[in-house]
């Protein structure tokens, strides 16, 4: 691995990749974003969503956390902000096969660490059927009750919530 030196200049090399690629574009976002969905999904470094649904800038409103769980109050918060604010009509929970989160649950509770926690999280999901699966299934469940937002933009027909599966073996998203 780099250093951190070396990556940082990586990064910014790309950064003035993507500078000039999209400087024509980038002052139509200014004025603001409306994008049309929004997604949850892993932290993962391979499951990127913009690059996995062909979407450009402000096209996805994107909240990643390991394991895609909605639990705490700043994924909670971001979820809410883009259905109470940014109205989106469609907001996906995204599982991904290979999930490093999900495996570590499986291998065991949590401790009482922030990562521990996570681990729990998931592990609340497994019973019968595929744990990748069960855990996006039962965070979508857990929303109504998490969320008052979530929850009445789902009474008022305002808003759907879908489940997905990415695999990383061919790319595909199967939605659940
Ligand atoms: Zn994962």
């Amino acid at each position: 691995m780099k250093d951190a030196n070396a990556i940082k200049e990586d990064l910014s090399q790309g950064n003035l990749a993507f500078i000039s690629k999209f400087s024509k574009e980038l002052p139509k976002h200014i004025s603001g974003q409306s994008p049309p969905v929004a997604i949850l999904t892993c932290a993962d470094s391979r499951v990127p969503p913009e690059l996995i649904f062909n979407a450009g800038i402000g096209e996805i409103f994107v909240i990643r956390v390991a394991g895609n769980v909605a639990f705490d109050s700043s994924v909670l918060g971001s979820l809410d902000y883009a259905v109470a604010h940014l109205h989106v009509p469609l907001l996906v929970i995204l599982g991904h096969s290979h999930c490093g989160a999900v495996n570590a649950s499986e291998s065991g509770p949590g401790d009482d660490s922030s990562i521990g926690q996570i681990i729990e999280e998931i592990r609340c999901a497994f019973g019968t059927g595929d744990n990748i699966k069960q855990n996006v299934l039962r965070q979508i469940e857990l929303l109504k009750e998490r969320s008052q937002t979530i929850a009445r933009a789902l009474e008022k027909g305002q808003l759907e919530v879908r489940g997905a599966i990415y695999n990383l073996e061919d790319g595909k998203v199967n939605w659940i």
